[in-house]
């Protein structure tokens, strides 16, 4: 057994970027008012789409314009793309300078990350630190297994990290040795190209790796049924996922391997013995930040009944402090959801609610811009939610002591199985719920939002994905071949 270059010695996790600090400040600062190049394919092939928006959730406005790849420029793409024959030790010192490349940038992406995606300054340093912790993680790993590539993999990623996930699908397939075409999500296809435009600098060929924006149902279907395709990487909705996997099926080798992550339904269980001002904290920022659109977040919250009426009152009180506005503000906590048609689900959603008389609680919501204000929804339990509404809903049901094993039960029952939370001070009540729970990822005595690369691997079971997880040892054999017999140590 050799010793790990992981976890062994040197750091390997970015260390990030300090929003107390005056340079870094001023560095963010300076980018403010970036130039943000219109965007487009960026294929070894023929490019060629029609060219739309990208608009800002907080303001409306545009932001630049991006060419949308065409069913040809799809072809051309699949034509050129070849898997990467460099040696493993090469392809890793690309990755990792690819990674310091990232954290040099830092102040255009911030500024992109906010103008784009709406994502909060906080939430940016945490995305960046992510994509840089995919690359230097995977990297690593490649260096550990050496693994046999499979060929060329799809990338299909989501907007919620159109870093950090865009990177990790990515990282993980070069460090393979696959080729990759990249389709980012329609909403954010600006943070994608700068991203790509690196690691071409870098020394990733463009042949290699391939930016495609556009629509899923052009882009994304003709990826998923091209017979040279050999695997997808996919994170977002689990029907998404259905359609891709029907896709393959029908399409691709039988053995091209599906990695998908997908949505969640989580709780987050309190019981008397939890710290009321720490559970507080966390409930907070697992079901509020990033505006709520984390397929981690915190959906329904499970308080013991004897002190429901203390905690609920004290979420009211910290759910006051949160402020909305622009995300380039320091101050702003909770930025705008990703587009006018989220904006709109959420509050049809928030106003069947109302309806009913079970908000106990909800802010102010700037009236410009794409904003949804955090809200707090009553239920009796996890199986009244119908489905996963990605924004700042936070559901709160209550039991007794003596049902919590039926409320085990119902997380269990509705087939997701992402994250979950616990807090308790109790240990035999942590041990249960480790067994109990169908959950990818527990946290206890902490938030659930925001899983460590290298530490812990993040991805659920059941209709929440299909693994390995994310940032974790296993991640890189899916986009391998199966090794040959290992060899004695
Ligand atoms: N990895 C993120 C987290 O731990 C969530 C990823 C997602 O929302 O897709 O919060």
């Amino acid at each position: 057994h050799h010793p790990s270059r992981i976890f062994g010695e040197g750091r390997i996790n970015s260390a990030g970027f300090d929003l107390t600090d005056e340079e870094t400040l001023a560095r963010i600062e300076a980018a403010r008012d970036v130039a943000i190049p219109d965007a487009g394919p960026l294929v070894a092939g023929e490019a060629s789409g029609q060219t739309v928006a990208v608009l800002n959730p907080a303001t409306g406005e545009e932001v630049a314009k991006v060419t949308e790849a065409d069913a040809a420029c799809v072809a051309s793409a699949i034509e050129a793309a070849r898997a990467w024959q460099a040696p493993v030790l090469d392809r890793a010192a690309i990755l990792r300078r690819v990674a310091d490349l990232y954290e040099e940038n830092f102040g255009p992406f911030f500024a992109v990350l906010a103008k784009e995606a709406g994502k909060s300054q906080r939430d940016a340093v945490g995305e960046l630190r992510e994509a840089v912790d995919f690359l230097r993680y995977y990297a690593a790993q490649a260096e550990e297994q050496d693994p046999t590539p499979r060929g060329i993999f799809a990338a299909i990623s989501p907007w919620n990290f159109p870093l950090a996930i865009f990177t990790g699908q990515i990282s993980a397939a070069l460090a393979a040795g696959n080729g990759v075409i990249a389709k980012p999500a329609e909403q954010t296809p600006l943070v994608a190209a700068i991203a790509v435009r690196l690691m071409h600098e870098a020394g990733v060929p463009l042949d290699v790796l391939q930016l495609l924006p556009g629509q899923g149902e052009t882009v994304g279907a003709a990826l998923t049924s091209n017979p040279k395709i050999a695997g997808v990487a996919f994170t977002g909705s689990t029907e998404t996922a259905k359609m891709i996997r029907r896709a393959m099926a029908e399409n691709l080798d039988p053995h091209a391997p599906l990695i998908a992550e997908t949505g969640g339904l989580n709780a987050m269980i309190v019981d008397s013995t939890a710290l009321p001002e720490q559970a507080t904290r966390d409930i907070i920022a697992s079901a509020f930040q990033s505006a709520g659109q984390r397929c981690s977040a915190l959906r329904c919250l499970y308080v013991q009944e004897d002190v429901a009426e203390g905690l609920i009152a004290m979420i009211k009180g910290a759910m006051d402090e949160l402020t909305l506005g622009d995300p380039w503000h320091l101050s702003t906590d909770v930025g705008p959801v990703i587009d006018a048609e989220a904006q709109g689900d959420i509050a049809a959603y928030i106003a069947q609610a109302e309806a009913e008389g079970r908000v106990l609680h909800k802010l102010d919501a700037p009236t410009q811009g794409h904003f949804i204000a955090p809200t707090m929804v009553k239920v009796s339990g996890i199986a009244d939610l119908e489905r996963e509404v990605f924004g700042p809903v936070l559901h709160v049901a209550t039991y007794r002591a003596e049902e919590i094993e039926q409320v085990f039960e119902a997380i269990n029952a509705t087939g997701y199985g992402l994250t979950a939370g616990l807090h308790s001070r109790i240990d035999n009540r942590v041990q249960e719920a480790t067994d109990a729970l169908h959950v990818g990822n527990l946290y206890v005595n902490r938030n659930q939002i925001g899983a460590v690369v290298g530490s812990q691997p993040f991805g659920g079971e059941g209709l929440s994905g299909t693994g390995p997880k994310a940032g974790g040892p296993l991640y890189l054999t899916r986009f391998a071949l199966a090794p040959d017999a290992p060899a004695k140590d």
